[in-house]
């Protein structure tokens, strides 16, 4: 069957008692046993919880896996696959990335032992340079946040497998609508939810997708002794923003190619970082691994003086920290998203002053270039600066 309708038709049928078509939320904790050695499948809520079941069977099946976890948050997903890893294992990991992501392994892991090399993924052998003998796991982000790199997947799960390390792709760009990484060859895939697969900014969220009886049964062992799980309640907001995923994800796209080809043609605009322009350099490595360039677009403005008044300017589009949903956001990594990583880091890898990150939401495409424009204009003027 299609996505489109496997996405629709999520927790349909699995309610047989009542044949409720919404999958009701179950906020049972405790389950009765019918006699001692008995389970109706359903013990404890950390354990399992039927709304759970439906939203974890729903995306093990969206992304081509044996199994789905889901956790609290995007970070307690990345945590729970963490505890796959010992004190002196290593990880090769994207060298643009998420700031919490960064701040995760930096801050907190690196105390219990594991170790992590940047590298710039879109060069292979960055990557084979940085493998060791104690590296255990290559993670990816691609298109990485925020500045849209392109990993080619097939190759470096190809590299992984080489060393016998997993590959573990966070694919929260691009959902597994667009971009399937195990049937890439990835091992593990993770999501922030609460981006587009929750896609309405309503639902903080996780998700872990395994491939492999062997890994399924290994994350099954850390989702349940971490505790870090989804509650019911999220899991139904979940399933409920993943029925309109293949519409949503359609829509982000064409206003997302909208508002990068403004920007390109905007005086005011120096770069413009969109995969699904054909002059990115990773076009074509898209085109091939994925069946979409998502909703993600960002831009460095020519002056950092223009940013303030770019941002207190934007009418329509609001200026908040977060990205996925229908309602279309602007965020300025160097002090939200990205601010615990290193000033001299972040301006190696180019997340500069002078770069912002656009979520292009749903809307009419002519009302965000207008928006845009306005501000982008206001910020030439007011911020004093010629374009
Ligand atoms: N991965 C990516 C690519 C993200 O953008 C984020 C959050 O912005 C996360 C992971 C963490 O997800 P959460 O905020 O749901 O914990």
């Amino acid at each position: 069957m299609n996505i489109e309708t496997r996405l629709v038709q999520i927790g349909v049928g699995r309610e047989e008692t009542t044949g409720a078509i919404s999958y009701p939320v179950f906020n049972a904790t405790a389950y009765r046993h019918p006699a001692p050695g008995e389970s109706t499948g359903f013990d404890y809520t950390r354990t399992a919880n039927p709304t759970r079941t439906v939203l974890e069977e729903a995306v093990a099946d969206l992304e081509g896996g044996d199994a789905a976890f889901a956790c609290a948050s995007g970070m307690a997903a990345i945590q729970t696959i963490m505890g796959l890893f010992s004190q002196g294992d290593h990880l090769v990991v994207s060298l643009d990335l998420y700031g919490g992501t960064y701040r995760l392994f930096e801050q907190i892991l690196s105390r219990f032992g594991v170790s992590f090399t940047y590298a710039d993924m879109r060069d292979i052998e960055q990557v084979r340079l940085a493998i060791r003998p104690e590296t255990k796991a290559v993670f990816v982000e691609t298109p990485t946040n925020p500045l849209m790199q392109v990993a080619d997947l097939a190759a470096i799960a190809r590299v992984a497998k080489e060393h016998q390390l997993l590959t573990i792709v966070d694919n929260t760009f691009m959902t597994p609508y667009f971009q399937r990484p195990l049937e890439l060859g990835a091992d593990l895939i993770v999501h922030s939810a609460t981006k587009y697969l929750g896609g309405h900014n309503d639902v903080l969220a996780g998700l872990v997708v395994t491939k492999g009886q062997e890994l399924s049964e290994k994350l099954r062992l850390l989702h349940n002794s971490i505790g870090a799980v989804l509650g019911p309640q999220d899991c139904w907001l979940l399933i409920r923003g993943l029925k309109t995923l293949a519409l949503r994800m359609e829509r982000h796209q064409a206003n997302a190619l909208s508002v990068a080809r403004f920007l390109q043609d905007h005086p005011g605009v120096s770069e413009v970082f969109y995969p699904g322009l054909p002059d990115h350099p990773s076009y074509e490595v898209q085109q091939r691994q994925a069946s979409g360039f998502s909703g993600m677009v960002s831009f460095r403005v020519k002056h950092a003086a223009q940013v303030p008044e770019f941002l207190r300017s934007l009418k329509l589009i609001s200026f908040a920290e977060s990205l996925g949903g229908v309602e279309s956001l602007c965020t300025y990594p160097s002090t939200q998203t990205h601010a615990d990583i290193p000033e001299e880091v972040r301006e190696k890898v180019g997340v500069c002053d002078r770069l912002l990150r656009l979520s292009v939401g749903i809307e009419h495409p002519d009302d965000l270039t207008a928006d845009l424009a306005q501000a982008l204009e206001a910020s030439v003027v007011k911020g004093g600066v010629r374009a």
